[in-house]
């Protein structure tokens, strides 16, 4: 099924892990809207006007027509019943093509007008670059059509004005392209740091939570939030403080895995996704993030530091439930002292600030 070319969903590369997102953004509601549209007042009247040609002696043009009733009946019916598998778009504008070829072919220039709407409907419909081809297929025999009927200056001007709708056509979705990733990032992200927000963190807890139903595979949650950063803001103000969020979201994106996703819960708390990582591995890629914010120069002159709370699924535990072990294990990392990381199921201590973790 086409999607609008270009149209950047989520961050994961494995798209069973992506993020759910409202539908999958594709042109779907858009394919079938124009084919319902077209197909409902024209099947009759293409039928019409097959039998009327074919009546007329020109059973080439009638056949063609037929032909394309015939495509565009049984793409309508299969999506009138939600078919898992309609037929190809690409066959029904296959036959459109080849309709008004040959209605060019044997009524002339009055048939040449419906080769622009034609030509706009494929790109809303198939994939990019079959729709330009689609448009080329029509152009080009049309024009030539066109030359031996009115000559070669008329035809040039038909060719050019085939070309120019296509490329039209090319640049208005480029912009819905760029209008719709733009829609997306401001649906799904934070304005400030670019990571995915607090109601994208909720559908995609819900989404890892029944991918770990079928598979088991090992997942955790590790909740991030910056210590005492309240006294950050009020010392060096507010701008330092949104510099140093971003300067912190920046080395916790360096220093995790492209599967890994995160997000910010609000205000100074992130909560970092690790899949196929559980318990002391979760616990390691925490406490090496611990010490790189901690050694690093997120804000002039002073230190920032972390603390961490950890928890890996497990299979009885809900989504709810899964967030408020890490929170809670957050809160006793705050109760420890803070710049300290503890899993929900067990003390984990702070290991020494000169050793680096091993993964
Ligand atoms: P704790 O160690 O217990 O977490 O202390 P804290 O000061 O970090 O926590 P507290 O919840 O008391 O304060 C959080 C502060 O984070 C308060 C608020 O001013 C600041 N903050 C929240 N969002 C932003 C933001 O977008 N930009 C800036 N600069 N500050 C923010
Ligand atoms: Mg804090
Ligand atoms: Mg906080």
């Amino acid at each position: 099924m086409c999607k609008l070319s270009g149209v950047k969903l989520a961050s994961s590369p494995d798209q069973t892990h992506s993020l759910l997102l409202a539908g999958d953004m594709t042109l779907k509601a858009g394919q079938k809207n124009v084919l319902l549209f077209f197909s409902v007042g024209t099947i009759l009247a293409l039928n019409a006007f097959a039998a009327f040609q074919v009546l007329e002696g020109s059973s080439l043009l009638g056949g063609a027509i037929l032909l394309f009733a015939v495509a565009l009946s049984t793409i309508t019916w299969q999506l009138y019943r939600a078919a898992e598998n309609p037929v190809s778009y690409i066959i029904v504008f296959a036959t459109l093509t080849l309709a008004i070829v040959c209605a060019t072919y044997v009524l002339g220039i009055e048939a040449l007008m419906w080769s622009y709407p034609a030509i706009t409907s494929m790109f809303f419909v198939l994939p990019r670059i079959s729709a330009n081809l689609g448009g080329l297929f029509i152009a080009i025999p049309v024009s030539l059509l066109a030359q031996q009927q009115l000559g070669t200056e008329f035809a040039l001007k038909i060719f050019a004005a085939h070309v120019f709708t296509i490329i039209m056509m090319n640049m208005m979705l480029g912009v819905i392209v760029d209008l719709h990733q733009q829609l997306i990032d401001q649906a799904v992200k934070d304005p400030l740091t670019g990571v995915f927000n607090r109601r994208q963190m909720d559908l995609s807890l819900h989404d890892v939570k029944s991918r770990y139903n079928r598979t088991a595979e090992p997942v955790s949650i590790l909740i991030i939030d910056v210590d005492h950063f309240k006294q950050v803001n009020d010392k060096f103000g507010h701008a330092a403080g949104d510099n140093a969020l971003k300067a912190l979201v920046t080395i916790i994106q360096n220093n995790i895995r492209k599967t890994d996703q995160l997000f910010r819960m609000g205000g100074e708390e992130f909560l970092l996704l690790l899949w196929g990582t559980a318990g002391d591995s979760a616990i390691n890629v925490a406490n090496q993030l611990r010490l790189k914010i901690q050694g690093a120069d997120l804000i002039e002159n002073d230190r920032l530091t972390v603390s961490i709370g950890v928890n890996s699924l497990t299979q009885h535990q809900s989504v709810e439930q899964w967030l408020a072990g890490a929170d809670e294990a957050l809160y006793r990392a705050k109760h420890a002292g803070r710049n300290i990381v503890i899993d929900a199921e067990r003390e984990s201590i702070r290991p020494s600030d000169s050793t680096e973790v091993s993964d």
